[in-house]
């Protein structure tokens, strides 16, 4: 259960909860990021979550990636990847991402299963919060925000009570 006595100090702060592919990132050649290489920041992104961040928010990652279920990419390349991203901004904003490699219809064992942590379900979330108890953080989920330019994303900010805003609008693009 941890120590105990460092729990009794603790923040509560409020989370911004990102969604990656078309909402922070995109793939510089084709559709789907494949490599390390594919994959650029969309313009202003950097500046807008750290003007969350500057404002008292944690900033966390949370992304599905059934591209490993599916074959598309191994799980080193997803890391190599995920460093890559993170590597763009000037200044890392991330207190977690979380991401979720598994997907039912994939054909790659051991990720081709139904996994709680893969959007619309809020397992991501709850993944963000237990990380950060761990560092004597509460999230402050009422005063949370998920952007992310999907049906599934907004699903989800739906079962987690959480305010929905597409990446367009929270972007500015
Ligand atoms: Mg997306």
């Amino acid at each position: 259960m941890g120590d105990l006595k460092k729990r009794q100090k603790y923040t509560v702060q409020p989370a911004l909860c990102l969604d990656f592919d078309g909402t922070i990132r995109y793939s510089k050649h084709g559709r789907i990021i494949n490599q390390p290489e594919d994959v650029a920041l969309f313009a202003g992104v950097e500046e807008k979550i750290w003007e969350y961040k500057d404002n008292g928010y944690l900033v966390f990652g949370i992304t599905n990636q059934g591209g490993v279920a599916y074959g598309f990419k191994t799980e080193a390349a997803w890391q190599a990847e995920l460093a890559q991203t993170v590597g763009l901004f000037a200044r890392d904003p991330f207190d977690h991402v979380a991401y979720s490699l598994l997907h039912p219809k994939g054909r790659v064992q051991p990720y081709n299963h139904r996994s709680l942590l893969r959007k619309p379900e809020v397992g991501m979330l709850a993944a963000c919060e237990v990380a950060m108890f761990q560092q004597g953080v509460v999230v402050d989920w009422d005063k949370s925000i998920f952007v992310g330019d999907r049906p599934e994303d907004e699903e989800c900010a739906r079962r987690a009570g959480l305010e929905f805003i597409h990446a367009d609008t929270f972007f500015e693009r």
